[in-house]
């Protein structure tokens, strides 16, 4: 095929990650054949390199997240960056390529003689957007009116649209006892607490006082005490949890669980777990106190309790028992407590936290779901854990510690599909084990572009901005090194210009994904060259938008994964690559990200879908697909550079109709400060 990314591969570095291997491989699924693909420019970095056979690691058995600990914490970034305040943007243009300027009704023609930009052989317009209407509009301001982005996030904004349920029950669940992918980004910590009494005796005692301010402090961060079954259904299916989900779980049945818990969990409405051993009950174990059978069957009659069956005799270690002991302590706690309070009890709580397959596999047979351990060395959220039967915990100690990082996950709050969420919490995860591959992905925060003046590597444009990550954006011209030349239109509130894409290739984007954002919006709409190639057409999509590109295709829409068809043209779409995207998962919340697996495009879709996102669409895929956040790159490679991005603001910057700010070019400061 003759095809400039061809070309452009002379001029290109070679895809680093696959420089090794370069036979072709056979498609996972039927694709249609080489002659039905599009010949055309459209394919941005999809070097012949990238067609690797996949080498996709399967760890299925241990599905552990490993998470960028620490680095999920967000701060306000600092930059050197200039603020684009209307009287700023106009020297910054200045500076920027000595515009001419011509006036216009709404927009301005310019000859831009940006390096890169001469490439390109259309006509260049802007307009200067992100005028709040009551500011002091420069003449040349467009009179279509210019929405002021929220300055704050309203919980009304959030919780707006109606929840679909569709949302939820398009998840599938993981075979049992698997752990579902969406739920494996969560990060739900199970407290463990033991005996909670008005004077310690033990190191690990709780007084009442104290488990006390431990429930005003989660009440006072915003966390949400779940219930198991709660927690089941999320690590299962990867149902919907509240906001920043903990669950509550106390061991061995002391008497202050009644007297002293139980008023408490009751007066702040709060679930929590029971974990009862029967011989203490029954007085066959000395303990130091006990629950009664009565207070028990009271406490397991109220919604907000859960028993889980801790065995009958409460042996330090379930692996030491023979078989016919470890069936009595699994089965027969469970039957027990079952006749006592009148419940099923589905879960089970391993004494010490002690259990190898075997353990489990008993604890499987004896019927129950799902099973708590801990562990003196080592502590891990729910999702993190193995599987059903492995569900760690964290000793009630490290409350302070857990509460930054509890987390109900991505796209797990689902809200209606019309409603955005652009102020939540930076949220980075680093690597993400899925059975298609390993993802990053960063979400939160609020969603702009950058529209650079060249090609860079990606930490290299973020670090001209207040954004704190970015992936790398729309679909560039391969032809020259130094080029910014978009394929299809492109507006960018970094610029502040509407750059339309060459008409002879826009027909080519057709039905394509065209992204539009706002202050509190973002949209995907099907391209259509006759509409969209100015900056009143996007406008007429969206009124008040201030970034607009050409996407590759659809991964998900509108809640649905895409089929193979939906792809049509798409080069390569069927080929193993390594593949970033952008998107809003369910809680209306921003996302980007890119596999760090090469993976088809239809499995990503799907695999998007599974963990959370209601709408996706793929950027780019090959040697230039980048993740960036602060400055540190998330691929294994040294991608391609590229001219555009797609980046995330922290809500300390987020606020106001185009926070964005960006060094128009490397050292432009000093130049600028020349010019006057
Ligand atoms: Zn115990």
């Amino acid at each position: 095929m003759d095809k400039p990314s061809e070309q452009s591969e002379q001029v290109g570095k070679p895809d680093p990650a696959t420089s090794a291997s370069s036979q072709s491989q056979p498609s996972r699924r039927q694709s249609p054949s080489a002659a039905d693909l599009n010949p055309s420019a459209l394919a941005k970095a999809e070097g012949s390199a990238d067609r690797a056979a996949p080498t996709k690691t399967r760890n299925k058995a241990l599905l552990l997240t490993k998470i960028g600990v620490g680095c999920f914490v967000v701060g306000a970034t600092t930059s050197a960056a200039i603020t684009l305040s209307p009287s700023i943007s106009l020297s910054r243009n200045k500076a920027f390529s000595a515009i001419p300027k011509v006036a216009g009704v709404g927009a301005i023609a310019q000859n831009i003689s940006t390096q890169g930009l001469g490439a390109f052989p259309g006509e260049i317009s802007a307009s200067y957007l992100c005028l709040a209407p009551t500011a002091a509009a420069a003449p040349s301001a467009t009179p279509a009116a210019i929405a002021p982005g929220l300055v704050s996030p309203t919980l009304s904004t959030i919780l707006a649209g109606a929840v679909n349920p569709s949302f939820v029950g398009q998840f599938r669940a993981a075979p049992w006892p698997g752990i579902h992918e969406a739920a494996r980004m969560a990060r739900v910590p199970v407290l463990m607490y033991h005996d909670i009494l008005p004077e310690k005796e033990v190191f690990f005692d709780v007084t009442v006082e104290e488990f006390a301010g431990h429930l005003e402090r989660i009440k006072e961060e915003g966390l949400t005490p779940i219930s198991f079954d709660q927690l089941y259904d999320h690590l299962r299916s990867g149902a919907p949890l509240p906001p920043k989900p903990v669950l509550l779980t106390f061991d061995d049945g002391y008497i202050g669980h009644y007297t002293h818990v139980y008023p408490l969990l009751k007066e702040y409405q709060y679930p929590a777990v029971f974990s009862l051993f029967t011989g203490k009950l029954d007085g066959d174990v000395a303990g130091r106190s006990t629950v009664t059978w009565e207070q028990a069957k009271e406490m397991a009659a109220d919604p907000l309790i859960t028993i889980a069956a801790h065995s009958v005799m409460h042996p330090r270690d379930l692996r030491e028992l023979n078989d016919a002991d470890l069936q009595r302590e699994v089965v027969e706690s469970k039957q027990r407590l079952e006749a006592e309070l009148g419940i099923p009890i589905r879960y089970f709580t391993y004494p010490e936290g002690n259990y190898d397959e075997r353990v489990a596999a008993a604890v499987a047979e004896a019927g129950y779901d799902a099973a708590l351990t801990m562990s003196n060395y080592e502590e891990w959220f729910a999702g993190e854990s193995d599987d059903l039967l492995s569900i760690g915990r964290f000793g009630q100690s490290q409350l302070a510690a857990i509460i930054p990082e509890a987390w109900e996950g991505l796209g797990m709050n689902v809200v209606g599909r019309n409603t955005f969420d652009f102020y939540s919490p930076v949220r980075v995860m680093e690597e993400l084990e899925t059975e298609e591959g390993r993802l990053a992905l960063i979400t939160g925060g609020r969603p702009v572009t950058v529209h650079a003046d060249s090609r860079y590597q990606l930490p290299e444009i973020l670090a001209r901005t207040n954004a704190v990550a970015a992936v790398d954006g729309g679909f560039f011209n391969l032809r020259y090194l130094d080029s910014n030349v978009m394929i299809g239109p492109v507006l960018s509130q970094a610029t502040q210009t509407f750059v339309p894409g060459n008409p002879s290739e826009n027909p080519l984007l057709n039905t394509r994904p065209l992204a539009l954002i706002s202050a509190d919006e973002v949209k995907f709409v099907p391209f259509d060259a006759d509409k969209h190639n100015t900056l009143r057409g996007v406008q007429a999509e969206m009124a008040d938008v201030t970034d607009a590109f050409v996407g590759a295709a659809w991964l998900v829409r509108d809640g649905e994964p895409q089929p193979p068809e939906s792809f049509g043209t798409l080069f390569d779409f069927e080929a193993y690559r390594h593949r970033a995207f952008w998107g809003i998962n369910n809680a209306g919340q921003p996302v980007i990200g890119v596999t760090k697996d090469r993976v088809d495009s239809v499995a990503l879709g799907e695999l998007l879908h599974q963990v959370g996102f209601r709408d996706a669409i793929m950027l780019d895929s090959g040697a230039s697909t980048s993740l960036t956040y602060e400055g540190e790159s998330f691929v294994d490679y040294e991608p391609r550079p590229v001219p555009h991005m797609v980046a995330l603001l922290t809500t300390e910057e987020a606020q106001g109709p185009c926070p964005l700010t960006f060094d128009p070019l490397p050292g432009a400061q000093e130049v600028q400060a020349e010019a006057f």
